[in-house]
């Protein structure tokens, strides 16, 4: 009984070469799959090396301390500001300082919009790898609570269980027993912000956990 092969779809080239026998495929349409088949290699050749290239452009490599790249520009020099402290996952944007530079702030950052800063205002994004390459951008953040012995320690256990770095903490409390617990933690991007905020909220007496601009 002869075998039926679909001349399109052969599944090993000796497959192919047997079609050419038993099915009177020509010699022209084996060429022609053979091109198609090492254009097909070449072309998953080129994606490859335009990745491995793309890895190696300079924009790309050169993880910029901050975290930040601005398109098309290199060797600015780009800092996070101190006063909103962003953080990868943040929507932002870069301010031209009067100096050398670009200072990168939230977009939300009260301090960039005024009238007459809008126009020193430009586009800057996050690096791939910044949360990746760096793991320790700064935030401050302030907890509310009704102030009741324990309070604070139950705060830290969190920020410990977490394994969140902390830079710093202080508290007070007033009259009406409410206590502002402030923090400056080092965190990766937002989720993990967001993860040891709702963690901290699951604590009893917490009214509020805010980030805090300067
Ligand atoms: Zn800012």
């Amino acid at each position: 009984m002869q075998r039926t092969i679909d001349k399109f779809s052969f599944t090993s080239e000796e497959d192919m070469y047997a079609a050419i026998g038993s099915n009177g495929i020509t010699a022209q349409q084996v060429v022609n799959r053979l091109a198609e088949k090492i254009r097909k290699e070449r072309d998953h050749q080129e994606t490859i090396d335009k990745i491995v290239s793309d890895m190696k452009s300079p924009q790309q490599v050169r993880t910029t301390e901050s975290g930040v790249i601005v398109r098309g520009l290199e060797n600015l020099l780009i800092r996070l500001s101190r006063c909103c402290n962003p953080i990868p996952g943040d929507g932002i944007v870069g301010f031209i300082t009067k100096g050398r530079g670009v200072s990168v702030h939230r977009s939300d950052c009260p301090n960039i919009h005024t009238e007459e800063d809008t126009d020193r205002l430009i586009d800057v994004e996050w690096a791939v790898d910044s949360s990746e390459a760096r793991k320790d951008f700064q935030v401050d953040i302030e907890i509310s609570a009704f102030d009741r012995q324990g309070l604070l320690n139950e705060v830290m256990m969190v920020v410990a269980d977490t394994k969140t770095p902390m830079v710093a903490v202080s508290g007070k409390a007033d009259k009406e027993k409410i206590a502002k617990i402030n923090m400056t933690i080092k965190i990766t991007d937002v989720t993990h912000l967001h993860r040891i905020v709702d963690r901290i909220k699951q604590i009893r007496d917490i009214f509020s956990v805010e980030r805090i601009i300067h």
